[in-house]
């Protein structure tokens, strides 16, 4: 049975901090004891708290805090599901350092996708997975017409299969395109079929930053715009933030600041995605590269900042899986998908399997002392996974 906490995690989530007991490493941390405090009495941690989490908290206490507020929206359970990504381009106009993705048009690894490739890329996993999550590059000749196309083929051969697709730039490219307006661009994709905005594309939202990383592309406000007009239609989002390149602390928590301002207004993000540059085949050397103990700390700092947005994300594809195992008792409530196929983080580097099944998702799960919980793109539909053998028995328990 899937507690009722697990349908948004948003409800009386204080109240449940406030009657867990404090441990002695929170109690006796004078920053992580203020914080908790910040919570219990606000809701909600201010800047400069949030900056010195950032920068001067003992790992412990912070990552302990995280859980407890993690365990608070939550309990025990995890959440994962069951997708495949499939890209349909990596011809892009732009050309952002931190990419090793892209490619020119006329490049020997350059492909577009037709419409009968992408379908014959999802059929074969068609019977497993209930999302599909597609971005591209900013192809030069795609406009509306070619992605209503695909999605009305794909909601139509898949009626099962959610389509979670595009990011920001992408649909400021194909409104540009199109000679539309983002807000119709957005209701015609919709009325396709496109469901969801997968959230990639953030990095950080400081404007300075985006001009050393991935000039051209959308401006920070923008990026927050395109997220408002999506959320006003009612297509639900994520959001991410790109870490570990030229940004300092400050621009981190400028960057969740601006998405819990965003959220304050619409609700309309689902969850939070923060992960590490990776380096290869990238253009940025003077990047600053997050160790383990540093991504552990952004999770569990995102956790306690983005008061308002209940999910935060464990991006195995990028992380891994035995950092993603510890995001989820640093703060994480969710560990993304089977994926099947993936080519962004692993241009850049990943090495994480592409063939894990739901069931070793779920013994991940079970390995940190959780619940493993499949659910549907829009947290609207659970399932636990339950084994028959008791593996919590014979398996380590970190927690
Ligand atoms: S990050 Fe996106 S917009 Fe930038 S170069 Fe790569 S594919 Fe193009």
């Amino acid at each position: 049975m899937v507690d009722s906490v697990a349908l948004g995690g948003t409800q009386n989530w204080q109240n449940r901090l406030y009657q867990m007991e404090v441990p002695l490493c929170i109690s006796n941390d004078e920053l992580l004891f203020s914080a908790y405090n910040q919570l219990i009495n606000n809701g909600r941690i201010n800047r400069e708290i949030g900056l010195r989490l950032m920068t001067e908290a003992d790992f412990f206490p912070l990552t302990s805090l995280a859980k407890m507020v993690k365990e608070s929206r939550f309990g025990k359970q995890i959440f994962f599901n069951e997708n495949l990504h499939v890209n349909t381009t990596n011809i892009c106009v732009l050309a952002c350092r931190f990419c090793a993705f892209r490619k020119g048009s006329r490049h020997s690894e350059a492909y577009e996708l037709t419409i009968d490739e992408y379908l014959h890329r999802i059929e074969p996993f068609s019977e497993i997975i209930d999302e599909v999550h597609s971005v591209g590059g900013l192809h030069p000749s795609w406009s509306v017409e070619h992605y209503e196309e695909l999605y009305r083929k794909t909601s139509k051969i898949f009626p099962h299969v959610h389509i979670k697709s595009l990011t920001a730039v992408e649909i400021k490219h194909i409104a540009s395109r199109s000679n539309l307006s983002v807000k119709r661009t957005l209701e015609r994709l919709s009325a396709a079929g496109l469901d969801s905005i997968p959230g990639g594309g953030a990095e950080i939202l400081v404007d300075s930053v985006r001009d050393r990383i991935c000039r051209g592309k959308e401006s920070s406000q923008e990026y927050i715009d395109i997220h408002k007009i999506a959320h006003s239609i009612g297509i639900p989002t994520n959001c991410t933030m790109l870490f570990g390149t030229v940004e300092t602390a400050n621009e981190r928590i400028i960057h969740l600041e601006k998405l819990r301002n965003l959220q304050d207004q619409t609700e309309g993000f689902q969850c939070f995605v923060p992960y590490p540059f990776l380096p290869d085949h990238s253009r940025l050397p003077e990047a600053q590269l997050a160790t383990s103990n540093e991504i552990l700390r952004v999770i569990a700092v995102s956790r306690l900042m983005l008061d308002n947005i209940p999910h935060i994300k464990a991006y195995r594809m990028n992380i891994g899986d035995n950092i993603g195992q510890m995001g989820l008792i640093c703060g994480a409530d969710d560990i993304d998908g089977t994926v099947g196929h993936e080519e962004i983080m692993h241009s850049a580097g990943s090495t994480t399997s592409l063939t894990t099944s739901s069931e070793e998702l779920a013994k991940l799960v079970l390995e940190v002392g959780c619940r493993p919980i499949r659910r549907n793109t829009i947290y609207s539909s659970f399932e636990e996974i339950i084994f028959e053998e008791n593996i919590e028995a014979r398996l380590p328990i970190l927690v």
